[in-house]
């Protein structure tokens, strides 16, 4: 049994992915109830296509909207623009809690129900398995999932450093609003407002809502509609935009800070608890369901009798791209406060679908570690000869994951590789595979 401790976007996704393959799992989370704000609510086009592989992307499509174009605010009127280059993929806009909502719905069709008010406070771990305590009692699982934020108990308690630093002196607050007098098909920023920025962007899902954020120098005793109202009003002029029914508020400073592990013998970190960073970008949740898309299969496969060392790749592939995703979001949060027209942009960079693991010990012949759009889990995938012209080769060997696994033209090597790490044979040729590899 797999037990996660963190019901985040980070734990639900590695849960589905685990409760499909028929891991047993459990998923605890201390918090008493579910989480309602919009916090992270980009969901970028690569994080798109593993929720598709999860079979929850009709429900998020349904439940979520496109980015509206960004309408700039200042003292000689205003300009409205896009944020991306045009043609290029987009991310698709959706509360947290809401993407928490369908992931909790899909993990309930595989069985599983996430476990409230239940802290993980506790673990050891010997040579068969972990000893996790949570609320006083013990839990016995083959894997500790440290998937508990940014804030983790289980970092701490592994005693792993979170190196980095605090990247912007400002704080910001967030706020989920009812609000009535600025367009909704529009994300209205004021950046030149005094004394900080402020945003309103229209949140999918209900008539009137909208995601206040804003800059403050000096923190609230407590976030009230009144205070949010009153630093509305200030700082855009807007006295006939109203605000009521704060929702969800948070009060944050942005940090840009990692480990340098991801796995201790049987516990290893995913998400927030293994990286966090500053919001502008959209990477965060993003990252973090990656995270779990990368470590479900291997877990799973080491598990049913495939090498150990499937578990050392997942920190070998995941922690080059958080410290990529620690440079690129406080680089545009910088542009951002700066108000270069590059903090307002987003691309490819942002849209996680060019990541690759070439150079991992994973990733063989000249177009390993590559990413392959639209072919994923829950198996290997071996491309017919058709798909395989792109790659100029004639095998093709794909990861549970979308990752080209091998190319190669020989069907030895792909034999060789699946044997190397003790991973089957015979599901690649029933399943999906044009060619036989025997047993
Ligand atoms: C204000 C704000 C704005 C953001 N905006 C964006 C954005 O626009 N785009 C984006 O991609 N990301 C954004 N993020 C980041 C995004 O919200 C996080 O990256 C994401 O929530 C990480 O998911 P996670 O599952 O790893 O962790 P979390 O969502 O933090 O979930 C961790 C869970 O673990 C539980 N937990 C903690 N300790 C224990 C314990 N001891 N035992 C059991 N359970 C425990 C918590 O209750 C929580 O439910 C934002 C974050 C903040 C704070």
């Amino acid at each position: 049994m797999i037990l996660i401790a963190g019901a985040g976007p980070t734990g639900l996704t590695l849960a589905i992915d685990l409760a499909r393959r028929g891991v047993a799992v459990r998923v605890v989370d201390k918090a008493e109830r579910h989480f309602v704000g919009s916090r992270g609510k980009g969901l970028q086009p690569r994080t798109l296509e593993v929720l598709a592989d999860l079979g929850v992307l009709d429900a998020v499509r349904a439940a979520g909207s496109p980015y509206p174009l960004l309408r700039m605010h200042g003292p000689d009127g205003h300009t409205d623009r896009s944020m991306f280059e045009p043609g290029g993929a987009e991310p698709w806009m959706l509360g947290q809690g809401e993407l928490e909502a369908i992931l909790r719905t899909a993990l309930a069709e595989h069985g599983v129900q996430v476990e409230l008010a239940a802290e993980l406070t506790g673990f050891t771990q010997d040579d068969d398995g972990v000893t996790a305590v949570v609320n006083g009692t013990e839990i016995r699982a083959d894997h500790l999932i440290g998937a508990d934020g940014g804030h983790s108990f289980v970092r701490k308690h592994l005693g792993l450093a979170f190196v980095g630093h605090p990247v912007d002196e400002l704080k910001m607050v967030i706020a989920d609003i009812t609000s009535r007098g600025l367009e909704r098909d529009r994300w209205h920023l004021w950046p030149q407002a005094l004394p900080t920025m402020i945003g309103m962007c229209p949140l999918p899902g209900g008539v009137d809502r909208f995601q206040l954020t804003m800059g403050i120098t000096d923190e609230p005793d407590e976030i009230t509609e009144d205070y949010l109202r009153a630093a509305l009003h200030e700082r855009t002029g807007r006295t006939d935009v109203t605000v009521s029914d704060p929702t969800w508020t948070s009060t944050y400073r942005s940090n840009a800070r990692m480990v340098d592990r991801y796995r201790v013998g049987r516990v290893l970190l995913a998400g927030d608890a293994a990286h966090v960073h500053p919001p502008t970008g959209g990477q965060g949740l993003n990252t973090g369901v990656q995270d779990a898309y990368n470590l479900g299969w291997k877990l799973a496969a080491v598990l049913n009798g495939a090498s150990e060392a499937l578990l050392d790749t997942y920190e070998e592939e995941r922690l080059p791209i958080a410290a990529g995703v620690l440079g690129l979001s406080t680089d545009l949060l910088g542009k951002s406060i700066r108000k270069e027209e590059a903090g307002f942009k987003r691309g490819k960079e942002t849209q996680q679908l060019h990541l690759s693991y070439r150079g991992s010990s994973l990733a063989r012949g000249e177009r390993g570690g590559d990413h392959v759009p639209g072919v994923f889990g829950p198996d290997f995938t071996l491309l017919t000869p058709e798909q395989c012209e792109p790659y100029s080769c004639t095998f093709v060997l794909v990861r549970p994951d979308g990752y080209i696994a091998i190319s190669t033209d020989d069907l030895d090597d792909v034999r060789d590789y699946l044997r190397h790490l003790r991973l089957p044979l015979r599901p690649l040729a029933t399943a999906r595979g044009e060619a036989s590899l025997g047993g």
